[in-house]
């Protein structure tokens, strides 16, 4: 078991100015938290720890990396709360500690092979700190490297899990060594056999091999001695993984692959590169087509390297790397060669060069203009445009920024967000404008009932669910306009008294609408309801000329008809006419209750026929609004017939004056339908009286003759007799 007193004089070395005590207190916390808990080979479970805190001072983490390592469980696998660590250790110590412990969310879920790049991402994203990925990365090595101890089966899983994100993840950041280290132990776990065969037949090749590329080294040190130039030329290995892929890949044998042997040539100076490369291919055959310049061109993780092949003694193919020291550091130590200048040290200067390497690495799109701003950035937010979230069947889905439950319910299914009514985003309820973030977990509750509407376009955010939206809602609208043009054309041709049915057909319309520009009947009712084509300009082409002639005299016809409903049997003569309609049903309002002789207004209503009100009642006034429903209507002369009208006449409270009320109504040749009387506080009576009159002037006359009976007081006509009556109705409920 590695002692602590290694990672600490390690940590020693490499930052002389690092918080030892931190280290030794988090190694204390950690033996007490771990204590009696054993690890699946049988090893106390403290190991662990250790060996992550030992790669981390490796890597030449801080101090904050190094005890955040040695904690890295805690949280999760023992009491320790988020509090003691904060308390103990402080801020940027529990960031990691948590940030690790909320990665292995991500690795309890199922991972197919499609899902592994948005996994990468999605650690990344949620690592708000690189060094919580660098701890993942060393975790997961020790826990690869005593793999051993598990079953076969969950062998497996993991170590497929460590080839698709991990060592991906790695060679994303630089770190050479984790990655290939990761890759041989996956390789050794997923293809038990194929890892054997390759491990046997190395080993029987290994000698003869050795052999050969030693002669190649030493020539080129000869050459290289000669021109003065300053280099540490040896034989490389390629690492059983990259074998079994490249057979794989290019589907080729095992001796194909490993004919191609590699030298490595690591000079002083980044310059002194390109004149090695002049020198090999002058000793040499260089091999067309193999020369790759990730000088001038560096990978996205920021790998530099001259790549070349050539012909070796015997014909055999050599491949050769050519690169600096400072290269050769980059592609081993990745983004901990620059994460160290980050705990304390030297920080000056270095700025540039992290810069630079992480904006390739984050596969940065935007123009930087502030370095330092650009650092926080980096810091708090890998991936500023995307977020990642999980589905309940812990599929994750990537996501743009500011992207709400609407959106995912469409990146799932184009049903599921149809029917959106809402989600559970971590198990709590939350509304459809709902901002989701890194590591959600969201279920889409829906209704059938639920459809997409305009307002959803406000929140959400990807391309799909808005075309999706806009789809539906310009099919909604569509339907609309249709309906609308069609009904337009019904009405105006009603207007100029035409039968609807028998223009609107196919076989009369379709010349004229595909004349027009338009295929079917329904998209012309598109364009009617659209206003794109104009209605009039259609309807002189489709009706006869004589019928526009007729319009003036028939419009009101062609209105009336199409709200009112036609008296079925012979009319009524009912006293009021409409230009030379006379087969329509009319009404008298109840509210105003017109006499012939009134100022009148006919008002069509909806199925119940033409309601006449007075010209002064309040109700005509609101109705009259709708000034298409308002038509002139006047008294026919010729055909009165009794109209029911209320009168208010006040009394003086003496015996026998309803009896010369009724007395004085009936000699004026009017009846009393109805009478009702009222006796106030102040021996005032009032009487309302219903009777039926001819006209507006026999009114008057009743009234005037009531004015002069003895104790009347005041006669006058009440404008709402339902009103009146409707109040009697509720004073004899009581
Ligand atoms: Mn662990």
């Amino acid at each position: 078991m590695i002692r602590p007193e290694f990672i600490i004089e390690e940590l020693r070395k490499n930052m002389p100015d690092a918080d030892l005590d931190m280290v030794w207190r988090a190694y204390a916390f950690a033996a007490r938290c771990h204590r009696g808990q054993k690890r699946l080979s049988g090893e106390g479970y403290l190991v662990h720890p250790l060996e992550v805190a030992s790669m981390l001072a490796k890597m030449k983490l801080g101090h904050v990396s190094i005890s955040a390592g040695l904690l890295h469980d805690t949280i999760e696998d023992t009491f320790a709360t988020h509090e003691e660590i904060k308390q103990m250790f402080g801020d940027e110590v529990l960031l990691l500690v948590d940030g690790v412990t909320k990665l292995s969310l991500i690795e309890s879920s199922t991972q197919e092979e499609r899902q592994a790049e948005n996994v990468r991402k999605m650690i990344l994203a949620m690592s708000e700190d690189i060094r919580v990925i660098l701890i993942k990365l060393a975790d997961r090595l020790h826990n690869m490297r005593t793999l051993d101890s598990l079953r076969p089966v969950k062998q497996k899983k993991i170590a497929q899990e460590t080839l698709d994100i991990y060592a991906p993840l790695a060679n994303r950041l630089g770190i050479g060594w984790i990655k290939t280290e990761l890759e041989n132990l996956s390789f050794k776990y997923i293809w038990p056999s194929e890892y054997r065969e390759i491990q046997k037949r190395v080993a029987a090749v290994e000698d003869e091999r050795e052999k050969y590329v030693e002669k190649i080294v030493n020539e080129v040190n000869e050459v290289l001695e000669k021109e003065g130039i300053k280099a540490d030329v040896r034989g490389r290995s390629k690492h059983y993984f990259s074998i079994f892929s490249k057979m794989r890949r290019q589907d080729i044998s095992f001796d194909e692959v490993f004919d191609l042997m590699g030298v490595r040539v690591i000079t002083d100076s980044d310059s002194a590169c390109y004149m090695v490369l002049g020198l090999i291919h002058n000793l040499y055959k260089p091999i067309p087509g193999k020369l790759k310049d990730y000088i001038a061109l560096p990978k996205e993780n920021m790998y530099q390297s001259l790549h070349t092949a050539i012909v070796g003694p015997e014909g055999r193919a050599v491949e050769i790397q050519i690169r600096s020291r400072r290269m050769h550091l980059i592609s081993e130590e990745g983004i901990a060669a620059h994460w160290r200048y980050k705990e304390g040290g030297s920080r000056e200067g270095k700025y540039d060069d992290q810069i630079v390497w992480l904006r390739r690495l984050m596969e940065w799109q935007q123009e930087i203009k502030n370095p330092h701003e650009f650092l926080e950035y980096v810091k708090i937010d890998l991936f500023p445009e995307e977020v990642y979230v999980f589905t309940p069947q812990q599929e994750v889905k990537p996501l743009p920024r500011g992207a709400t439950p609407i959106d995912f319910a469409y990146a799932i299914h184009t049903d599921l967000g149809f029917h959106c009514i809402g989600a559970k985003v971590n198990g709590k309820i939350a509304s459809l404008r709902h901002e989701l973030k890194n590591g959600d977990i969201v279920d889409i509750l829906t209704s059938q009932q639920q459809k997409p509407s305009r307002d959803w376009l406000k929140y959400v955010k990807t391309s799909k669910a808005r075309t999706k939206i806009r789809a539906f809602i310009g099919q909604a609208e569509k339907q609309r306009a249709l309906t609308l043009g069609k009904e337009a054309l019904e009405k105006e041709l009603a207007r100029l008294d035409l039968d609807p049915a028998e223009y609107i057909t196919e076989t009369k319309l379709l010349p004229y609408a595909q004349a027009a520009g338009y295929m079917s009947l329904d998209s012309m009712f598109i364009g009617l309801g659209l206003g794109k084509l104009k209605i009039q300009q259609f309807l002189r082409k489709i009706v006869p000329k004589a019928a526009f002639d007729k319009k003036n005299k028939m419009s009101l016809r062609g209105v009336i008809k199409k709200f009112i409903v036609r008296s079925p049997k012979s009319p009524k003569p009912s006293g009021v006419r409409i230009q030379d309609m006379d087969d329509i049903l009319i009404k008298f309002a109840h509210c105003c209750d017109p006499v012939p002789g009134d100022a009148i207004k006919g008002f069509i209503s909806r199925g119940r026929g033409l309601i006449v009100h007075t010209a002064d009642c309040p109700n005509s006034k609101n109705l009259g609004l709708d000034s298409e429903r308002c038509v002139d209507v006047k008294w026919d002369i010729k055909a009165e017939g009794k109209h029911l009208v209320m009168i208010l006449v006040e009394t003086e409270d003496r015996p026998g004056m309803l009896a010369q009320i009724s007395v004085c109504i009936s000699d004026n040749g009017a009846n009393i339908t109805d009478a009702m009387i009222r006796t106030d506080s102040h021996k005032r009576g009032s009487v309302h009286v219903t009777i039926e009159v001819r006209n507006l002037k026999h009114l008057q006359s009743v009234m005037n003759s009531l004015m002069r009976v003895k104790g009347v007081i005041s006669v006058e006509r009440v404008r709402d007799r339902q009103g009146v009556l409707a109040s009697r109705a509720n004073r004899m409920k009581q």
